[in-house]
């Protein structure tokens, strides 16, 4: 598979300076960059200033040809203002580029770690938007202890579990089960809109029901 090299202003974390580095933005699932998303070694580069090594957060498109799904990763989309600019590019394109996208599933997303969670959620053939649904209702719920705001990170693994890290440091692991899954999806397929690209969040997640209940 051929790279598309682009060089991006990097800034190492360790000592505070800027490099630069030559980074694929165009990835795809055959490659075996596919393998190093979900080990977590994708996109490593070393500062050379103090050799610090770490990885880079940084804009890429993953493109999956047999599922038909493609995660658009860009920091920056943290801000409502690019996504809303990446949303308006996508209703630019021509028609026939138009027609080729929407057969595809497109998400955004803003870091390696949410890639990495849409790749093992779609090639499971789940839907990511039941979920973010069923997280939220997971610690919506009197039976779980952790409150909404404790929650660093809350992710589908790739053992068919959920993992959920505490703002503390705890690691807990927590059954996926499929019978809440699917009545999820069952309950809310019907809203959900594939149109165009979106970012499907925790953020999604409250909103989305926020709408549904009014
Ligand atoms: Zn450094």
């Amino acid at each position: 598979m051929e790279k598309r090299l682009n060089k991006f202003k990097l800034r190492c974390p360790q000592c505070g300076d800027n490099f630069e580095a030559e980074l694929n933005t165009a990835v795809f699932s055959e490659g075996d960059e596919r393998r190093d998303i979900l080990e977590e070694s994708f996109a490593r580069v070393t500062c050379p200033s103090c050799g610090h090594t770490f990885r880079a957060n940084y804009t890429f498109a993953y493109t999956d040809d047999d599922i038909k799904f493609m995660i658009i990763n860009d920091p920056k989309f943290v801000d409502l203002q690019y996504r809303l600019a990446f949303l308006s590019s996508l209703k630019l394109l021509d028609k026939k580029r138009k027609d080729e996208a929407y057969n595809f599933v497109i998400r955004m997303s803003k870091s390696l770690a949410e890639v990495k969670e849409k790749i093992i959620i779609f090639e499971s053939f789940l839907s990511d938007k039941a979920i973010e649904l069923m997280k939220y209702i997971i610690l919506e719920s009197d039976q779980f202890d952790l409150a909404y705001d404790d929650v660093a990170s809350f992710t589908y693994e790739d053992d068919g579990n959920f993992k959920i890290i505490s703002k503390d440091g705890r690691v807990m692991k927590l059954r996926f089960i499929k019978e809440i899954y699917d009545k999820v999806l069952k309950q809310y397929e019907k809203y959900f809109k594939e149109t165009e690209g979106q970012m499907i969040d925790r953020n999604w997640a409250y909103e989305f029901l926020k709408k549904i209940k009014n």
